[in-house]
């Protein structure tokens, strides 16, 4: 099983991306947490996205897709994985296209998480309190929605005109949506 779990900041591609992995037995890959847990460990690549992130702007491309080239040639993703938070601009779709064309094979879904801004940004101020994660502040808040417009919403399209497009909508107990997610999957996947 080879899939993407899209949304803008705060619908929850993380808490999910986790429970749908472990429904498929895949590994959830994820570029937000790698970044992060680099910067906690203060690496060089931490050093490199620390500032970026916590100013709500994206990690260079190349810079990604080298990180994300490198995790997906791990053994453990070679049965398949779950990819959340990337690709999130055209040129690290293209990058994706070429990787999976070399070792794997295509997408089977990508699955679109469906969550009102007005939510977003609440789960997001609430999230703050709790973990105190350097971008959920509004400032950052606000760019990355601005980010997330502009440069990844448009990959939907890519996406749908594809065939590979599912979307769920993404408020509701964790559990729920979790089911609600597991269910489109797996139709799409049958279906297929
Ligand atoms: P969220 O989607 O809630 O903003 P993520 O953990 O997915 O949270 O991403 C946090 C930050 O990590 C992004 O705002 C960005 O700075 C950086 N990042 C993660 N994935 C990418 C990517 N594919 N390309 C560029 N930057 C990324």
């Amino acid at each position: 099983m080879r899939m993407l779990i899209m949304g803008p900041p705060g619908a929850g591609k993380g808490t999910q991306g986790v429970e749908i992995a472990r429904h498929y037995g895949v590994p959830a890959i994820s570029t937000g947490a790698i970044f992060r847990s680099n910067v906690e460990r203060g690496t060089e690549l931490g050093l490199v996205v620390g500032q970026l992130m916590a100013k709500g702007e994206y990690v260079p491309d190349e810079v990604t897709i080298k990180i994300v080239a490198q995790r997906l040639a791990e053994p453990d993703a070679a049965a398949g994985f779950l990819l959340d938070g990337f690709p999130r601009t055209v040129p690290q779709a293209e990058a994706l296209d070429l990787l999976l064309a070399e070792a794997g094979g295509p997408l089977q879904a990508v699955l679109s998480l469906l969550v009102e801004t007005e939510t977003l940004v609440a789960r997001m101020l609430k999230r703050a309190e709790i973990e105190h994660r350097a971008d959920d502040n509004e400032d950052a808040i606000r760019r990355r929605f601005e980010v997330y417009q502009a440069e990844t919403a448009p990959l939907l399209d890519r996406y749908s005109g594809q065939g590979l497009l599912v979307e769920v909508d993404g408020v509701g107990a964790v559990d729920q949506v979790t089911a609600r997610c597991a269910a489109a999957l797996d139709a799409k996947v049958q279906g297929r």
